[in-house]
C-alpha cells in the first residue's frame, strides 16, 4: 500500500521517487477506475435561494459602456419568463451593475446579494473586464455571463458541473477553450423561474423587512472564467501546487463595503512542493473569498474556508500582493480525510496520476 504510506507522509524527502512509484501502481489505477465509475450524475433542475417581492425589476447600469451586455442578459429572462427585468443606465441603490477590473480573482462575473427571510432586497452585479475584454469573450459569451449573473440576482443557485444545458452552469469556458455553459436559459431554468415568479400577485409572499436586524449576511455568486476538468489541468494552470498544513487563521482583510474583496487568510506550512518555486518548510499565505468586517459577514458560494491543522493539497495562483488563492476557490483545495485527499467541496478523491502527467 504505497499510496497510503504516501498519503500519511511519514517522510517528505523521498516523495519524488514515491510519486513515480504511485504512477506505476496498479492499485492506484484501480482506485481511479472505481472513482470514475462511481461519479454520480447530478440533479436536473436549478435550485433557488430566494426571490424579489415583485417580478418586475429594473437593473441600473452604472458603466454605460456595458449597457448592451446587461440589456442582452436581461432580455434572455424577460423574453422567455415571468421575470420582467430590464436594464437601463443610471445609479441605483438596490439593484445595479458595476464593471470591475480584477486580475487577482478567477471569476469573470459576480452577483453580490442580500436575502432576508427568502426575499431578495439587494443585488449588485459585476462584470470583470480583466476577463471580458479578452478576445474569446465575444458579445454573445458576455451576454451569457450577464444572463448568468442576472439568473443569480433573481434567485437561482448554480447547477452542478455536469449540467451544461443550463445558463446557471458555474463556468464560462472549459480549459480547452470551448464554451462550458449554455448562453440562454434552458427549458428547465425557465420553468423554475416561472414557478418562482407566478403571474399572480406576490403580495402573499411579502415579509416584514422591518424586523431584520442590523447585522447582515451578504452572499457572493461568481461565474468562473475557466473550468479545469481534472488535476492535470489544475496543475498546468497553477503557479504553485503544494502539500502542507494549515497553521493558523491570520484574520480577515476587508475594505468596508467592497464585499467582493472580503477575504479570509490562513498560513500554510509547506511539507511538499509539487510544482513551483517555494521551498519545503516555508510558510505561505492563502487568501479565500468571503470574510467579515465585524458587522457584515460575506459568504461566497464555492469557498469553504480552511481550518487550523488541516492537511491539504492546494492548486494555487499567486496574486499581486504575494498571497496565493486556490484556483476557482474550492476547485483547488483537497483535504486529507481518512488517509486520502478529497476535494473540500465535492469529496472527489485527489488523482495523483493526473498531477504527475502535468509535470
Ligand atoms: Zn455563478
Amino acid at each position: 500500500m504505497q499510496r497510503n504510506n504516501y498519503l500519511k507522509g511519514e517522510t517528505m524527502n523521498s516523495l519524488k521517487s514515491k510519486r513515480r512509484k504511485i504512477v506505476a501502481s496498479s492499485v492506484s489505477m484501480m482506485l481511479a477506475l472505481t472513482l470514475f465509475v462511481n461519479s454520480t450524475p447530478a440533479s436536473a433542475t436549478v435550485t433557488t435561494y430566494g426571490k424579489w417581492a415583485s417580478r418586475t425589476q429594473t437593473i441600473n447600469v452604472v458603466n454605460t459602456t456595458s449597457l448592451t451586455h446587461w440589456s442582452n442578459g436581461a432580455a434572455k429572462w424577460k423574453n422567455s419568463t415571468n421575470y420582467n427585468v430590464s436594464a437601463m443606465t443610471g445609479m441605483g441603490l438596490t439593484y445595479y451593475t458595476l464593471d470591475v477590473n480584477k486580475s487577482n480573482v478567477d471569476w469573470d462575473g459576480l452577483c453580490t446579494f442580500t436575502v432576508t427571510s427568502g426575499i431578495i432586497t439587494k443585488a449588485i452585479l459585476n462584470l470583470n473586464t480583466h476577463y471580458t475584454s479578452q478576445s474569446q469573450y465575444t458579445n454573445s459569451v458576455i451576454a451569457g455571463v450577464t444572463g448568468h449573473e442576472i439568473g443569480h440576482s433573481l434567485g437561482l443557485n448554480h447547477t452542478s458541473v455536469v449540467e451544461t444545458s443550463s445558463i446557471m452552469h458555474p463556468y464560462t469556458f472549459n480549459d480547452n477553450g470551448t464554451l462550458a455553459r449554455a448562453l440562454s436559459p434552458s427549458t428547465s431554468d425557465k420553468t423554475v423561474v416561472n414557478n418562482l415568479y407566478p403571474l399572480a400577485t406576490l403580495a402573499a409572499n411579502r415579509v416584514d423587512l422591518e424586523s431584520s436586524s442590523d447585522d447582515q449576511t451578504i452572499q457572493l455568486e461568481p461565474s468562473w472564467a475557466v473550468y479545469y476538468e481534472d488535476e492535470e489541468a489544475l496543475t498546468k494552470a497553477a503557479d504553485l501546487v503544494i502539500r502542507g498544513t494549515v497553521l493558523e487563521t491570520i484574520g480577515n482583510y476587508a475594505l468596508k463595503g467592497n464585499y467582493s474583496d472580503y477575504n479570509t487568510r490562513v498560513n500554510i506550512r509547506l511539507s511538499d512542493v509539487i510544482k513551483g518555486a517555494e521551498l519545503v518548510g516555508e510558510t505561505i499565505t492563502i487568501s479565500q473569498m468571503g470574510g467579515t468586517d465585524g458587522k457584515v459577514d460575506v459568504l461566497s458560494d464555492h469557498s469553504t474556508h480552511l481550518k487550523e491543522k488541516q492537511e491539504v493539497v492546494l492548486f494555487l495562483r499567486q496574486s499581486s500582493d504575494g498571497t496565493y488563492r486556490p484556483i476557482n476557490e474550492d476547485d483547488g483545495i483537497f483535504v486529507l480525510r481518512n488517509s486520502q485527499f478529497n476535494n473540500i467541496a465535492t469529496d472527489q478523491e485527489l488523482n495523483e496520476q493526473k498531477i504527475e502527467s502535468a509535470l
